[in-house]
């Protein structure tokens, strides 16, 4: 039996005020008074209930329901209660007894039972004696099924047809995506994968055996919105397939809902089944064992899922045509896939346009962006290669400057006398051993910073170098040997030098132009949010994946400026301002859900 009610919110205070006294002070300056509710420009008052989305709300509902509950208990029901809806299950004589309980006792409580909004869903052969039991309660009785929570209960019929009602909303959105997609991709990919999906998800968790009525929502994503998102225009299984991937696994997360539904399910079975144990005990506590299970049931499902997502992705891999599995690799190194799997809010500078989202999918993908020129100004053709790489136009340089100023903004934080270009000191007589080793005098490198690794006089040097790592001289080589061969000659040229005549540490911070670093870098910038993270009071591993999605922005816009921008005289593109101050990395941080190791569920 399902009911729909109302709780009085003075009588409900009451309640909490002697059942839970620390929580009642916050409630009661919250609901004392009638809240204010404004729709479409007028306002009514509030006096029922508490505010949707109040984070306090169920804790509310639960503590001032609990005296009524605990006496409605008996041995011929079982109670599930959420909020204000009331369920039971057992007998009829034990369900009628409950009901006409709870509507003559509930009013004590603040608590108004409406028959009106009230079922009683019983199997085909009940449904006489049900009538009968029920006479004169003014409860509706049905053998079918009815909506409970976000799902359905009844007949496989009745919640198969649930199903299909609700799979029929989510393909008009999708429509309505599609649309979008075209002229507004990045937008409509985070509400795909922020929102929308979420919606089927949810139904896959609390239905059975979805696939075939989730098919049409697959066949709309594949056929439609893929296409319209990325510019392609044909996508094949293993295109389709690779796109289903999450990010950190090279792929955007848009997962296949036909194919997904079981695991859903399972997943959601295991991770509930503590709970599922307290109702079936109709346990008035919550005991530690209960929430350690379930801490633990979660952990082997995301293990589970893991696991999962790696095999397709090494099956996956095994098929992909060489140039794609290169592309893939590079979009697995961590913080190549920030930009994919934040909330592209401009004001954070986390969002791209129409064109540039597709060209970044293009670099992510090895695709061919449309209406490249076919020769560059400096004679050669204008491939995607050639454009990361051409020194015209100055865009390279461009691109470590700018990652050379963010990392001096944030080591400015945290040292003392941080210094972009500092000239080296001459050498006088010292002797270098390797033959690459830079002795010029005047020579610089890209930043200085003070008691960056302790010591408060010591000086750390940095130097950047971005490499384009789709360059036909990389092709034969691993990821890691790249990095390895460009940090050993940035070592080469300046190591010795630093230590011996500087007395100062050296780190070469080698980037790949789609947002990867090598292994010193890494080092470095884990150190550098550490200490940012203690200097602002914040948690480490959210300042971690702040910097690393700032840095990954700033190196795509970077290949996009390569792609695109002018390479004539005179054509100087605007140069991107990091905004630092009080208060915008935490907005940052927590507005666009910055996670760059994200999606296990
Ligand atoms: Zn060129």
């Amino acid at each position: 039996m399902l009911s729909i009610n109302s709780l009085n919110r003075q009588t409900a205070l009451r309640n909490v005020k002697a059942l839970c006294p620390p929580l009642a002070t916050i409630l009661i300056n919250t609901y004392r008074t009638n809240t204010n509710l404004f729709v479409d420009g007028e306002s009514i008052l509030s006096r029922e209930g508490t505010t949707q989305g109040d984070p306090l709300g169920m804790a509310m509902y639960a503590i001032a329901t609990a005296p009524l509950i605990h006496r409605l208990s008996s041995d011929s029901i079982k109670q599930l209660w959420y909020a204000d809806d009331a369920g039971a299950g057992g007998t009829l004589d034990g369900l009628r007894s409950w009901w006409d309980q709870l509507s003559r006792e509930g009013p004590d409580f603040g608590y108004f039972a409406n028959s009106s909004k009230t079922w009683l869903v019983v199997k085909e052969e009940k449904l006489a004696e049900a009538k009968s039991a029920f006479e004169g309660s003014g409860i509706s009785i049905t053998s079918e099924g009815r909506r409970y929570l976000g799902a359905a209960i009844g007949t496989d019929t009745f919640v198969k047809n649930y199903a299909a009602d609700k799979v029929k909303v989510f393909l008009d959105e999708i429509d309505k995506l599609t649309a979008i997609a075209s002229s507004q991709p990045h937008a409509a990919y985070s509400a795909l994968t922020h929102g929308l999906a979420s919606e089927w998800t949810y139904l896959s968790k609390t239905i059975p055996d979805l696939s075939a009525i989730l098919l049409p929502i697959e066949q709309k994503l594949h056929r439609e919105f893929l296409p319209s998102l990325t510019g392609q225009n044909t996508f094949n299984q293993i295109k389709r397939d690779l796109m289903s991937l999450p990010v950190r696994l090279g792929g955007m997360s848009i997962k296949n809902p036909a194919e997904n539904c079981f695991s859903f399910y399972n997943s959601s079975k295991i991770i509930t089944a503590p709970l599922r144990k307290l109702l079936h005990d109709q346990s008035e506590s919550l005991p530690y064992q209960t929430i350690n299970d379930q801490i633990e049931a979660k952990n082997e499902v995301k293990k589970q899922s893991r696991e999962a997502q790696t095999e397709s992705s090494t099956n996956l891999s095994s098929v992909l045509p060489a140039p794609l599995k290169r592309a893939v690799d590079i979009a697995q190194e961590k913080g190549a896939s920030s930009w994919l799997s934040t909330l592209p809010i401009a004001e954070h500078g986390f969002n791209l346009h129409k064109g540039d989202f597709r060209d970044a999918l293009c670099l992510r993908y090895g695709w061919k962006p449309s209406g490249l020129p076919a020769k560059c100004i400096c004679g050669k053709a204008f491939t995607v290669e050639h454009s990361l790489s051409c020194p015209h136009g100055g865009f390279p340089t461009i691109r470590h400057n700018e990652i050379r100023d963010i990392t001096a903004k944030c080591l400015s934080e945290v040292c003392h006398n941080v210094g972009v270009e500092p000239p080296l000191q001459s050498l006088t007589g010292e002797a270098l051993s390797y033959r690459t080793a830079n002795s010029e005098d005047g020579a610089r490198l890209d930043i200085k910073a003070q008691g960056f690794w302790g010591g408060d006089r010591v000086s750390a040097f940095f130097d950047v170098r971005v490499f384009n790592p789709f360059a036909h001289t990389y092709h034969n080589q691993s990821l890691a040997a790249s990095y390895r061969r460009h940090e050993q000659e940035k070592k080469r040229a300046y190591d010795q030098r630093i230590r011996e005549v500087e007395f100062g540490y050296f780190s070469p911070l080698v980037f790949t132009s789609s947002g990867g670093m090598g292994p010193t870098a890494r080092v470095v910038y884990k150190r550098l949010a550490s200490m940012m993270a203690t200097k602002r009071s914040k948690p480490y591993s959210k300042t971690m994946d702040w910097l690393r999605c700032t840095l990954s922005f700033s190196l795509l816009r970077s290949a996009i400026m390569c792609l695109r921008g002018s390479r004539s005289r005179g054509g100087h593109p605007a140069h991107f301002k990091l905004e630092m101050d009080d208060g915008t990395i935490d907005r940052a941080i927590c507005e666009s859900r910055i996670n760059t190791s994200p999606d296990t569920g």
